[in-house]
């Protein structure tokens, strides 16, 4: 529910309706435009009679909010959110940047790739140190030492990391090493524990869509990273298991302006883990930067046929300095254009 204030109201009988809004178990989420106050009512609402909160002085409409989720909600927030993700680099809002690097850390090798990437004009660094497999026989990542090598290569490039974090123990590791942006993956994106443990962080969060997950079952897992206080949360489309079987997954690009049309935070799209050919990533990653993506999270290997998990989906360094001249193209027509409508 959003309750939509008369531009008189004045602002100790704002604080008066929150505090008594707040004294009725919910919580409030101000949002004061140049010409209207909005207060999102979050919790639970039945215990607010909207017709009572109607026929206050200062309150011009009641609206319900039908969509469960209330702080991703562009509709009480209707500005694009910025995410700071360190080292200056900022995503969302016209700002768009390109994540890239390996889909593991291997070793030392993570130095080359990132100075590759960085060179060919990438802005964000990934690479998974702790890995979520489907076999536990397979390459499980090089857990804390991996953080370390990211952590080295982020320092040298002055660059953000973003690493996957996979068990809400490891918060405080991922906090305590300073880690720029934890990644939540497909298989964890309705892993609610962990869900709420980074949402008491303000470590900016790249949430991916789960494989079977639907767009409001994606912005119901942000619900619940912001509603531990964490309004850092960047959105991700990696797409999603079908019957078609010649792609790793179905790419849904829909996601992309509808996630923008729902919601205020950023949204990033992973063409590598959607299509899984390395191929089809450069057709895939165009498109999503033609649909609106506020960001690209793509996987680069200097030997794919060797990388230890996703190499089938690896971009060589020499095929990332193409991708990101045509990124660079395709960037400037849709500028020319006015950028997403
Ligand atoms: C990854 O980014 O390497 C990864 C495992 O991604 P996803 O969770 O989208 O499969
Ligand atoms: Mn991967």
């Amino acid at each position: 529910m959003i309750a939509i204030l008369r531009n008189s109201a004045p602002d100790e009988a704002v604080d008066q309706l929150v505090s008594w809004i707040q004294s009725k178990g919910l919580q409030t989420d101000v949002s004061r435009g140049e010409n209207k106050i909005v207060i999102g009512l979050v919790g639970d609402t039945t215990k607010i009679d909207p017709f009572l909160l109607e026929s206050m002085d200062i309150v011009e409409r009641v609206q319900r909010v039908s969509e469960p989720f209330k702080k991703a909600n562009r509709k009480f927030h209707p500005a694009d959110t910025v995410v700071d993700c360190g080292h200056g680099v900022k995503l969302g809002g016209g700002h768009f940047q390109v994540i890239a690097g390996p889909c593991s850390v291997e070793g030392e090798n993570l130095l080359a790739i990132a100075r590759r990437v960085h060179a060919a004009g990438a802005t964000m660094l990934r690479g998974g140190a702790f890995k979520p497999r489907t076999s536990p026989y397979a390459y499980q990542g090089m857990g804390s030492e991996g953080l370390d090598l990211l952590i080295e290569a982020s320092r040298e490039l002055d660059m953000p990391i973003v690493t996957e974090i996979m068990d809400p123990r490891d918060v405080a590791l991922f906090v305590d090493k300073g880690i720029d942006v934890m990644q939540i993956g497909a298989r964890n994106a309705q892993n609610f524990p962990l869900l709420k443990e980074v949402g008491k962080t303000q470590v900016p969060v790249l949430l991916k869509r789960g494989m079977s997950g639907t767009i409001d079952e994606l912005l119901m897992a942000a619900e619940y990273i912001m509603s531990e206080g964490n309004p850092n949360v960047i959105l991700c489309e990696r797409g999603i298991r079908t019957f078609e079987t010649r792609t790793r997954n179905t790419f849904d690009l829909n996601a992309v302006p509808v996630l923008h049309y729902l919601s205020h935070l950023p949204v990033v799209a992973d063409p590598s883990h959607a299509t899984g050919y390395t191929r089809y990533v450069e057709p895939m990653a165009l498109a999503a930067c033609a649909a609106g993506a506020d960001g690209l999270e793509i996987e680069v290997h200097d030997m794919p046929a060797r990388a230890w998990s996703d190499g089938a989906q690896a971009l060589t360094p020499d095929q990332f300095d193409h991708l990101m001249d045509r990124i660079r193209a395709i960037r400037a027509v849709i500028a020319q254009d006015g950028g997403r409508s």
